[in-house]
């Protein structure tokens, strides 16, 4: 063994000794990263398609973000949200710059799970206290027991029992109207639905089935949440996913929004919108994007948040929409998930039931069980992937990544797919 292999072989005992508990750990140090790749202690290249889970949409240590965060950091790293500060107020208008307009709101907060609990409470003020939501089967909203009562997962949800809300949520169908419609009453606060499921397999929800939920609820008087945590900064080829539910022909309207959501009469923009993941190019944050309507009924003091909000979050978070209005970087998701799709498509192998996405996100779903292949994928070829329910291979890779790159996960999914046998 090498001086850096037992090193490597140190870090990794501590790390599984003292961690949680609660990560199934693999077994390399990742030291570092650019772009769509990351290397080992031992200096191996891997091609990153789990991207941060999604996180990394601008490509690891964005030069832009390294060179914010570095700037910031020697001005202010924390300012709670009373005080007002510079790179707040900045990224405000940036952020709201590319959200559907009459989304002109927000509520800052650090991670996906924290966005999410924050539109539980605002739902639940803007409609008067009623406290019933409707989520979907198959839908994730995070791990904080608020969002977890929104979770469908029942291997996330059942070990804290009655710890998590059961009651006042009702799962659907995902796709289906009859379903929703039932499940939404006077007092439902709101209706909470991924544009494109990611933990439940990469499942894009359908046009019909998005236009009714908004239908229902304005009927109801109970909101329509998008989460777009996963889908959101450019992912699925759009800014937003929902501009996918735009049928005005209109999208892309000043290069960003979608004309049909700028719209008064748009059918499908939603009261609210939860955003994490890829906002500030890897730095923790959160958002809860709403209408004045929805922020208005919050009463002064009625949610709040230490770190939210913070100069170092906001200054990553500026540079992070910055290069995606610049980079047009919504266009290269759409161009390089229709060519690594169509990719997929070509293995033919019949191991694969279905390739299905949008954009850079994108699920390959296989008529056994996805985790051998994963593993080879990671082990033998250098490729980093994730899973998506027991089935699916999920690739959420940096939109920065590269053709080759590109060439080189698929060239390496139809190796193992051919030489991998789990049965054998
Ligand atoms: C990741 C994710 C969350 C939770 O975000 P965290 O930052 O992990 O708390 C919620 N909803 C969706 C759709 C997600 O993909």
């Amino acid at each position: 063994m090498t001086a850096t292999e037992s090193r490597t072989q140190h870090l990794l005992t501590l790390e599984r000794q003292y961690d949680s508990g609660v990560y199934t750990k693999h077994d390399v140090i990742i030291t570092r990263g650019l772009g769509a790749s990351v290397w080992d202690s031992e200096g191996t290249e891997y091609v990153d398609c789990v991207g941060g889970y999604g996180v990394a949409n601008i490509g690891h240590s964005n030069p832009e973000v390294v060179r914010a965060i570095q700037e910031q950091a020697e001005n202010l790293i924390v300012l709670p949200q009373t005080l007002p500060n510079d790179k707040r107020a900045e990224f405000l208008e940036e952020l709201i710059s590319v959200l559907p307009s009459g989304l002109d709101r927000i509520f800052l907060c650090n991670s996906g799970t924290e966005a999410v609990e924050a539109a539980k409470k605002f739902a639940i003020t803007a409609t008067n206290g009623r406290t019933r939501f409707v989520s979907m089967k198959r839908g994730f909203s995070g791990r904080t027991l608020g969002a977890l009562a929104l979770t469908h997962e029942p291997k996330y949800r059942e070990p804290f029992g009655a710890a998590v809300d059961n009651e006042h949520v009702q799962f659907v169908t995902y796709g289906n109207i009859a379903e929703l419609e039932a499940a939404i009453t006077e007092e439902t606060a709101a209706v909470i639905l991924e544009p494109i499921q990611g933990e439940g397999g990469v499942r894009p929800a359908d046009l019909e089935f998005v236009r009714a939920a908004r239908r229902i609820t304005r009927e109801k008087g109970a909101l329509l949440i998008f989460d777009e945590i996963q889908t959101g900064f450019c992912r699925t080829g759009k800014f937003f996913a929902l501009e996918h539910y735009c049928d005005a022909g209109c999208q892309d309207v000043n290069g960003v929004r979608c004309g049909c959501v700028v719209a008064d009469s748009c059918l499908v923009v939603p009261d609210g919108i939860t955003l994490a993941k890829a906002m500030a190019g890897g730095v923790p944050i959160g958002a809860f994007a709403m209408t004045g309507a929805v922020a208005d009924k919050m009463p002064k003091g009625g949610h709040g948040t230490t770190f939210g909000g913070n100069p170092l979050a906001m200054a990553a978070g500026l540079a992070a929409i910055r290069f995606m209005k610049r980079e047009k970087l919504w266009e290269q998701a759409a161009e390089k998930g229709d060519y690594f799709m169509k990719r997929l498509r070509e293995i033919g192998s019949g191991k694969i039931r279905e390739v299905r996405g949008r954009g850079l996100m994108i699920g390959v779903e296989l008529k056994e069980k996805s985790a051998p292949y994963i593993h080879a994928l990671e082990h033998d070829e250098q490729v980093l992937t994730l899973q998506a329910t027991p089935l699916v291979v999920r690739f959420l890779p940096p939109i920065v990544i590269t053709y080759e790159q590109i060439d080189r996960a698929v060239d390496a999914f139809a190796r193992v797919l051919e030489r991998v046998n789990p049965k054998g």
